[in-house]
């Protein structure tokens, strides 16, 4: 059963891919190419360059416009999410990430067709899960897996030109099956480009190819008492009874119990942590990993440096996650 962090976590993610789909609907953000400039909560987002090259604007409310218009938003947007990841990682994208979300998806799916998450995958998942219930592997869910890519893939697409042309003529044109050639050539690339990304990449994408995620990771390495995922290591003996519960669970393939640094593309989904809740429920030390973060983050951070610096005692007291 899912935990309620994981509740939430579909709940901020769900409402987050509904967003990323209907703002362009709603032009809460969109950018119009047939008028040239940006669309934002209804406004048209422009910075009166138009008007100074006409002579209707001056110098001073162009650079105004700038300013405001421009240069502040970025500032904010960017500012922001540096401090946040900083702080705490790559939380947009375990928790809001609408490519994150069909990576999660596919990734259940796929488990339930191959016993593996990825199809780059070495080894099958044990058919055993943390808490205890059984997922055996059935290719009878080769269809959904397949049905499931090409239909995140042509969401993805249609939602994306959506973000660059009126809503109003796409979802029109797609209805009314008058696409001109120029939309129904950008879907169908875009709807193959996201498939097959889906299949075969799609966690891959999020390690290596998103700069999103890419300076986040970067934000976050910068900061050594940074949230991130513990691992209480002088009770490490205790992992020999597992069968690596939380390195099977993590949708990003990675070894919870690494080394910050082998943990760059983490994306604090906190599956692992609750994996390890889970397998030793008996343990009345409790879990081996958790969030943590100030001086009982500096041991995952300071081994990335070769350091052993001592876990505070309280840092893995208590069974809670
Ligand atoms: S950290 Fe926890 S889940 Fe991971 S191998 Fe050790 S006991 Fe198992
Ligand atoms: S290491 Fe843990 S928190 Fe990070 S992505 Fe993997 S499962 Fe999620």
């Amino acid at each position: 059963m899912a935990s309620s962090i994981q509740r939430y976590r579909l709940l901020t993610q769900a409402a987050f891919f509904i967003l990323f789909a209907l703002a362009p609907v709603f032009d809460l953000f969109r950018i119009d190419l047939n008028l040239k400039h940006l669309i934002f909560f209804g406004m048209d987002w422009t910075l009166g360059v138009d008007d100074f090259v006409a002579g209707k604007a001056g110098v001073a409310q162009v650079t105004l416009n700038l300013l405001l218009r421009g240069m502040l938003p970025i500032a904010l947007i960017v500012g922001g999410g540096v401090w946040v990841s900083w702080k705490y990682g790559r939380l947009y994208c375990g928790w809001l990430c609408p490519h994150f979300s069909v990576v999660e998806t596919l990734n259940n799916l796929l488990r339930r067709a191959t016993a593996k998450q990825s199809v780059w995958d070495r080894h099958r998942l044990p058919e055993r899960n943390p808490d205890g219930s059984e997922t055996k592997a059935n290719p009878a869910y080769w269809p959904l897996v397949v049905g499931m890519s090409l239909a995140f893939a042509f969401v993805w697409a249609v939602v994306l030109l959506t973000y660059l042309l009126p809503p109003a003529e796409i979802y029109g044109n797609l209805w009314r099956g008058t696409l001109t050639r120029n939309q129904a050539v950008f879907i169908t690339a875009a709807t193959v480009a996201f498939f097959v990304e889906f299949l075969f990449a799609r966690h891959l994408f999020c390690r290596f190819g998103c700069a999103i995620g890419l300076f986040q990771s970067l934000a976050w390495m910068g900061n050594r008492k940074a949230l991130v995922i513990g691992f209480d290591r002088r009770r490490a003996e205790a992992c020999a009874s597992c069968d690596a519960a939380c390195d099977n669970v993590c949708p990003m393939r990675l070894k919870p119990r690494a080394i910050k640094r082998h943990m760059f593309t983490c994306t604090q989904c906190n599956r692992c942590a609750e994996a390890c809740s889970q397998v030793q429920i008996a343990n009345s030390e409790g879990t081996l990993l958790k969030w943590v973060s100030n001086e009982c983050a500096l041991d995952k951070s300071a081994r990335d440096f070769g350091h052993r610096v001592d876990i505070p005692g309280h840092c893995y007291r208590g069974k809670e996650n």
